[in-house]
């Protein structure tokens, strides 16, 4: 019951890339970098275990970002121009690659920190991989012309990835989807389907994580636009509760998302965010466990899977270390008050 994990990315050392930013810049080259890579997902690996998480992941350490990481490895791609493109919605500007011509997987893409990651760890694996629809919001199409086709596109080379991954022996295969939460309407009338497309055929766990974004400035600035009720979630849960994805990573802790949304994720484990990725401020144990309770009126507790908000990927390290001991103690404490209760 109750099992712990990070929805996925880790602070990268600042011997392998930059610190604190979303798209680092890498701090070797060739085989030097490919070596820091794994040493910094064997540390990770490491320090989810001694934290106590059930669950562990590489932390994308191998990745520049969650989104280009996948797209290094595709065909049809232009990464040697990039250009400015508001993404999200507008929400704020990044470089993003071209597609340019029909999409292909240029090989594996994560064989090298999955293999690796599975052969240091005796816990549950979970692996991230971006989703089409936030994929296609994190590119500029100068081939498609169709957003959904284009979504589609990429659903069939990330179901190679992960057909490859689950036969690496990754347990969990997590798709990340903030757009989700941008996109409502489009997230139910297709992203969901496009999502059923990259799960084909797996029999690993497969999950969904939906979110507010990163802890950087504009998505906090965003947020403080939203509302006191945020019911983003309440478009797309209904089409995943039908869906085949078997669980959903969701934002709780310190956000306005009421709780009874979870409601609609009946038959779904939930991966409810007890850290907060936007503060550094340390979760204490009680937090965490009252988090938990009130998700537990929501939630089944055989279905409830205590997690982070979203990534920590732009955190300082000893911070999200700390984050990852607090979440294990908890939720450790939410099991001892369940069984005093
Ligand atoms: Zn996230």
């Amino acid at each position: 019951m109750f099992e712990t994990s990070v929805a996925g990315s880790l602070p990268k050392p600042e011997w392998l890339a930059e610190t604190n930013k979303l798209w680092p810049q890498w701090k070797a080259q060739g085989d030097a970098l490919r070596q820091a890579k794994a040493d910094a997902t064997l540390l990770w690996i490491k320090a989810q275990e001694d934290a106590g998480l059930d669950i562990v992941g590489d932390g994308e350490q191998a990745r520049q970002h969650f989104v280009h990481g996948f797209l290094e490895q595709v065909e049809g791609i232009d990464f040697e121009n990039k250009v400015t493109m508001g993404i999200r919605n507008n929400r704020y500007d990044a470089m993003v690659p071209q597609v340019v011509s029909k999409l292909r997987l240029k090989g594996r893409v994560h064989a090298f920190e999955a293999q690796l990651a599975r052969a240091h760890t005796k816990k549950k694996l979970k692996f991230t991989l971006p989703g089409p629809m936030t994929i296609i919001d994190t590119v500029a199409d100068r081939f498609y012309g169709d957003k959904v086709k284009m979504a589609f596109a990429f659903a069939e080379l990330l179901n190679q990835e992960a057909l490859a991954l689950q036969a690496d022996g990754v347990d969990i295969i997590q798709f990340d989807e903030p757009a989700f939460n941008v996109y409502m309407k489009d997230a139910a009338d297709w992203g969901v389907q496009a999502l059923e497309r990259a799960v084909q055929g797996l029999t690993c766990t497969t999950a969904v994580h939906i979110c507010y974004g990163y802890g950087i400035k504009a998505n906090t600035d965003w947020k403080s636009t939203l509302g006191n009720e945020w019911r983003q979630y309440e478009t797309v849960f209904p089409a995943l509760a039908r869906s085949s994805i078997d669980q959903v990573s969701l934002e709780c802790i310190h956000s306005h998302v009421p709780p009874d949304l979870m409601k609609l994720l009946a038959g779904k484990d939930v991966l409810v965010g007890v850290i907060d990725v936007a503060s550094d401020v340390v979760e204490t144990p009680e937090e965490v466990a009252d988090t938990i309770a009130r998700a537990l009126e929501f939630v089944p507790k055989e279905r409830l899977f205590p997690c982070t908000n979203c990534g920590l990927a732009p955190m300082a390290r000893d911070i999200a270390w700390r984050k990852l001991e607090a979440l294990a103690a908890g939720t450790q404490l939410a099991k001892e008050r369940l069984a005093a209760s």
